[in-house]
């Protein structure tokens, strides 16, 4: 079943009438939804084969570059499939809010829909897994937080904090960067 007429209210104030049967999926952007590979060397070296985080990670070009992204068609294809289910899809990104923008053409570019989608506030240096945990607690009720059905996810730090916190987590791809 197809839900039609999708709103939100205010921040993230799920239309309960419309959505209270359905899951809630979480999928993080670059990575995960977006092959974010190409543009992985601003924020790691690579020593003898084996990938070394760079001591100074260049943030504004890995974000910069992000228009020469290609969807992960698996994730992207999985995506389509549960908002063609009715279910809620919710992008959750570390992405700051300055990238919205050329964020929200990529994600059409590519024909993907969603109900929402949380960025980081400008100016916040919060690490991306504690950022995470928290925008789940600020935007979700515990009800809707317990509709959380799965949250896809590439970086492993994120997984495990996710999971620390009850959250059943996909871990979609290495992420260790
Ligand atoms: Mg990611």
């Amino acid at each position: 079943m197809t839900v039609t007429n999708r709103k939100l209210i205010g921040a993230l104030m799920l239309d309960e009438a419309c959505y209270k049967d359905h899951g809630i999926f979480i999928f993080d952007l670059d990575g995960t939804i977006a092959d974010s590979r190409h543009r992985h060397h601003f924020l790691q070296d690579v020593v003898d084969g084996v990938n070394v985080p760079k001591k100074k990670k260049d943030w504004v070009s890995f974000f910069a570059a992000q228009e020469q992204d290609v969807p992960h068609e698996a994730v992207r294809l999985l995506l389509k499939a549960l908002w063609q289910c009715g279910e809620i899809i919710i992008i959750l990104t570390a992405r700051p809010e300055d990238q919205r923008k050329v964020s929200e053409i990529w994600l059409n570019k590519y024909g993907v829909e969603y109900d929402a989608l949380l960025m980081r506030p400008v100016g916040c240096r919060e690490d991306d897994n504690t950022l995470k945990v928290r925008q789940l607690k600020k935007y979700f009720t515990e009800e809707q937080r317990a509709r959380i059905k799965t949250i896809f996810e590439d970086r492993r730090r994120i997984v495990t904090s996710l999971r620390a916190e009850g959250y059943h987590v996909c871990h979609v791809d290495e992420g260790d960067f």
